[in-house]
Order: structure tokens, then sequence, then C-alpha cells
């Protein structure tokens, strides 16, 4: 379903020039339901997001439920349970949610919870607020019934003793001290919601937050247009407003790859030196069900789930 942004162009405005009743008739159809998510660990995440759509459930149930899979797995080292910690040691979780009514919820710097995903929807689901962080985020997640864990596991801690050593930090592309999934989706309703939730860059400084609690950077959800996700050095990301970006640019009537495609070369105009070295990947999904990613280096990979495949794809990339 991946479209030239000139086939996409053309749909768009064949359908807005047709009145109401004949459009409803001729309309290309939608590709729905459909689940997209970042890096290898998508696949299963799709699964899981796949048994709730595929039954005619809703989409934020499945981002969810699908997020929760990588941050459930002790062997993922960028996700949840078994992340890699910051440089003191310490397991810091970031996660967002966004459903099709614009709601969000998100929980930045928190520790001791396997699954932050589930903290963010209960702080968009009941709470005034939008965004909570670190203590706080705790306390409010232990009175909702979440359980105090460990979550450095004997791996992680092996690595991060392994790198006090040199402690040296950069961030480099596509090794295993970064990665997050995103992952939204597009439900048998035709509503859009998506979910992003990340251990952040390994040994990062105590306190930082990268993109992907963040709404409008590491995720974007707008039910008349798409969603976007990214992953990747997410100060980069936070920088261009990466996932507003590139949902807006696709109301503009790019694609979902093109649209990705510009954010990524963006970041480059804005840092034309470091781009060259470091990962971004961007990943849409436009509300009539197509997809599409890009990235600045090679080895983004990300999975798709509809009623026709469940598969595993390589994004395209500027370097
Ligand atoms: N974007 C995440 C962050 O900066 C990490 C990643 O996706 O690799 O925290």
């Amino acid at each position: 379903m991946k479209t030239s942004r000139r086939q996409f162009l053309k749909l768009t405005a064949a359908a807005s020039a047709l009145p109401f009743a004949s459009m409803a008739a001729s309309a290309p159809a939608v590709n729905k339901p459909i689940v997209i998510s970042t890096w290898n660990f998508g696949k299963q995440a799709n699964e899981e997001a796949w048994k709730i759509l595929s039954a005619g459930g809703k989409a934020l149930d499945a981002v969810e439920a699908g997020a929760r899979v990588p941050e459930g797995d002790p062997k993922e080292t960028s996700v949840g349970l078994g992340g890699l910690p910051d440089s003191d040691g310490r397991v810091t979780l970031d996660a967002c949610i966004m459903d099709e009514q614009g709601n969000i919820g998100s929980v930045a710097c928190l520790e001791h919870i396997v699954h932050p995903v589930s903290v963010a929807r209960k702080v968009m689901e009941k709470t005034p607020h939008v965004m909570l962080v670190g203590e706080g985020a705790l306390q409010f997640a232990l009175a909702n019934g979440f359980k105090k864990e460990k979550l450095l596991t004997k791996e992680s801690e092996k690595a991060w003793k392994k790198w006090l050593k040199e402690k040296k930090y950069k961030p480099v592309a596509n090794i295993e001290n970064h990665d997050t999934i995103g992952i939204v989706a597009l439900d048998a309703q035709g509503n859009l919601s998506g979910a992003c939730t990340t251990s952040g860059m390994a040994y990062k400084m105590r306190g930082r937050v990268g993109d992907s609690p963040i709404i409008g950077a590491g995720l974007y959800v707008d039910n008349e247009v798409g969603a976007a996700t990214s992953t990747g050095v997410g100060e980069e990301v936070i920088r261009i407003v990466g996932c507003h970006l590139v949902v807006e640019l696709m109301r503009q009537g790019n694609s979902p790859e093109q649209a990705c495609k510009m954010a990524v070369e963006r970041i480059i105009r804005k840092n034309p030196d470091k781009a060259k070295t470091l990962q971004v990947g961007f990943l849409a999904l436009s509300k009539s069900g197509e997809y599409g990613a890009y990235c600045l280096q090679k080895g983004f990979t990300y999975a798709v789930h509809d009623s026709a495949m469940n598969k595993l794809f390589d994004a395209s990339s500027i370097y």
C-alpha cells in the first residue's frame, strides 16, 4: 500500500473534486485495520496489537498492548524491563500515548515500573494533566496499582559496569545502546492511535529525557490526517518537533514515506555535520492506511501487520 507522492496527490485531488455521494462510491479503499511499529521487535508487538484490531477492537487498546510486549521482555535492552541504565546505573523509562480524540498521556524518567506505557495511559485517563515525571510519576503509578520492580537485569548491569571502565558517551547509530518502540494503528472504525516507549539512550546523564515521551516529537496522532512515531537520537527529533512535522507534511498532501523523508532532511539542514553519524528514523501511517518510513542511516527496520501480511521492512535511508 506504499504510494508515490504523485499517486497520493492524484487520489486526494480526485477524491476532493467529487461530490460526497459519488465520493463514497469511488473513494479508494481504506486499508484497515493496520498496525505498524519500529524495529524488529515491532513484529511481536504488532502480533499482540493485531489480536485486538482483528477482533474489531480499538486502536488505542491495540497500541498499548503492542508496546507492552518489548516493555516486558528482559532481553530487549532498550525498552522497559532489562533496559540499559543511565550513567548512574538507574533504569529510567519514557513513554507516551495518544488517541483519536487528541487525548494524551506521558511519563518521563520513571523508575521501577515495567509498563510505563500503561502508566501514561492512566495519566491520560485519570488526571487533569498530560505528563508526569520522575518521583511524581512513580508515586502516581504505585497509587494506581502498578508494582515496584527491579528493572536492571544481570545482563544490563554487566554491560553498564563494562561501560563504566571507559565512560565514553557517544550516540552511535544502530547499536544496542538505543532503540524505541513506536507503534501506530488504524482500527476497523477508521480511528488512529499511537504509543511510544523506551529506556532512552543507554548511559545517558541522570535526568535526561528524549523525544519518546514528548507528544509532537516522538509521537503524534491527528485522526483527520495520520500518525507518526520516531526512533533514534531524541535530541535531534525534539529540535524539529519531528512527528508533528511528519503529520503536518502528510496534511499537505505528501505520502507517509515522503513526509518522513522531508523530516529527516530537516534534521540534516539543522545539523549537517552531526547528521552523517547519528541515526534518526520516522515511521508514519495515513488515515487511509498507507504507511512509510525513512531514516538517516541504513538499518532502521519496521514491522507492518494488516489483513494481508505480517512483515518486516527496511526503511530507505539518506546515507
Ligand atoms: N529516541 C530515543 C531517545 O532518544 C531512543 C531511540 O529511539 O533510540 O531516548
